[in-house]
């Protein structure tokens, strides 16, 4: 099942998260912008672009019952990354933004290890960067801005423009994968393994995400089920939300 309808797609994704980030900041009732998950500049509709948090590169080498009885969309998991050509430290990022910085720099380690036979592959650091990137996203494609506008977000957010290391304000436990065997047919009581890509369970301070073979960490600096008071002006800290939103460079 190939993908069906793009264009529809951005629409909604645009609509919801819209709607979320005026639920947590009223004033962008008063301007068509959203802020990007990963650099978080304000950026309107047109240089936005859906994002694959599973790039079509690595879903396409699951095996042909998977691709006929699950879109590919389901087995990605669809976000909003801006298209707005990055500028860092003066310095003009060739590409279309945050989609073209995650394109280049995880969707090839994405591909390898959602291929991988854990016993003979080697993981190096990019590789377990361009999960916690991909698991970032995923707990925003579920929680949305709540997640990314927290200190944690903040962390997560700095991470996506460092490929290469994990910085030391990402917790120990948030930088290892446990891995499991690679499925590698389909059967009908197991399509939860390749639907839905990250199934997430908050424990504490970190978001434990699944995502087919591998569980991992992400930190969280709120349990997002919980529900946040919005309009009362004392509130118990767990309950109360002040939006970080810092952008990771000028
Ligand atoms: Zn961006």
């Amino acid at each position: 099942m190939k993908q069906i309808d793009l264009p529809a797609q951005k629409e909604i994704l645009w609509h919801r998260l819209r709607e979320d980030l005026t639920s947590l900041m009223p004033w962008f009732e008063d301007n068509d912008l959203l802020l990007c998950p990963a650099c978080c500049r304000q950026i309107g509709f047109d240089q936005f672009s859906v994002e694959h948090i599973v790039p079509k590169q690595a879903l396409a080498t699951d095996p042909k019952a998977v691709r006929d009885a699950i879109s590919q969309n389901d087995r990605s998991g669809l976000t909003l990354l801006c298209s707005k050509p990055l500028v860092i430290k003066g310095k003009t990022i060739k590409g279309s933004g945050c989609n073209s910085w995650k394109g280049r720099h995880f969707d090839p380690s994405l591909r390898d290890l959602i291929r991988a036979d854990f016993l003979k592959t080697r993981l190096n650091t990019r590789h377990q960067v361009s999960l916690y990137v991909a698991g970032y996203l995923g707990l925003f494609r579920q929680f949305g801005y709540q997640v990314a506008l927290s200190r944690a977000g903040l962390v997560s957010r700095q991470q996506f423009f460092h490929p290469n290391n994990f910085l030391k304000d990402v917790p120990n436990d948030c930088q290892m994968i446990l891995t499991g065997e690679r499925k590698t047919e389909f059967m009908n009581d197991e399509k939860n393994y390749w639907s839905d890509p990250f199934k997430i369970t908050i424990e504490g301070t970190t978001g434990l995400i699944a995502f087919r073979n591998m569980v991992f960490r992400v930190p969280i600096s709120r349990d997002p089920t919980q529900p946040l008071a919005k309009l009362l002006p004392y509130v118990p800290s767990r309950f109360a939300f002040r939006p970080d939103t810092t952008t990771v460079f000028d």
